[in-house]
Formats: C-alpha cells, structure tokens, sequence
C-alpha cells in the first residue's frame, strides 16, 4: 500500500459503513472499511456485532470531513412535513401535528 489511508470515523455496525461507504463513492471518494470481515460470514455474527473502521486517501480528507459532519447532523436537522407543512425537531421520527412520516 503506497498511500497512506486515515480512518475518517467509526461505524457502529456494516449497515451503516456500507451507507456511508455508497455516500462518498457517489462523489468519487475511495473508501476502504475495515472490521467488517469478520462479520461476512451471514448469519454467523449479528450485523452490530463489531465497529467499522472508514478509511480515505489523505488528499480527500477535507472533503469527507465536510460530508460526515452534514451526514452526522442530518439525524438532528429540523424537518418540514410533506403532508402538513409542519416543522418537526429532527428527533421525531413522526410528524407531532399529522402522525405522518418523517420524509
Ligand atoms: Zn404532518
């Protein structure tokens, strides 16, 4: 391995390092997980069983900060619900005024 690659963040499970893996190969950032092997025997190991590691290339590291940080407050955001128009604290899963859906 000639380049040198930096763990950007630490899944808590294969779920969600293959979300973020797809999030930054859409923006053409080469990602690696680590850890995730141990689990790729299916159904041998719980999917949570093990933390993922996420790795870049130095040279992207800025880029992938950026995108972490919106991704990790995405989950805290305040929404606006499609069917009523209300906004809801990014917490809810549901709509308080409608009982609809968080989009
Ligand atoms: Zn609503």
């Amino acid at each position: 391995m000639s380049t040198q690659w930096i763990q950007v963040y630490s899944a808590a499970n294969n779920l969600e390092a293959h979300s973020l893996k797809g999030m930054l190969e859409s923006v053409c950032i080469a990602v690696r997980l680590t850890g995730e092997s141990l689990g790729s025997a299916v159904g041998e190991l719980p999917a949570n069983a093990v933390e993922v590691g996420l790795w870049v290339e130095p040279e992207c590291i800025a880029q992938v900060g950026r995108l972490l940080q919106d991704y990790e407050q995405a989950e805290y955001r305040d929404w606006i619900c499609t069917q009523c128009n209300e906004t809801n604290e990014g917490q809810f899963e549901i709509c308080w005024q409608c009982g609809c859906e968080k989009p």
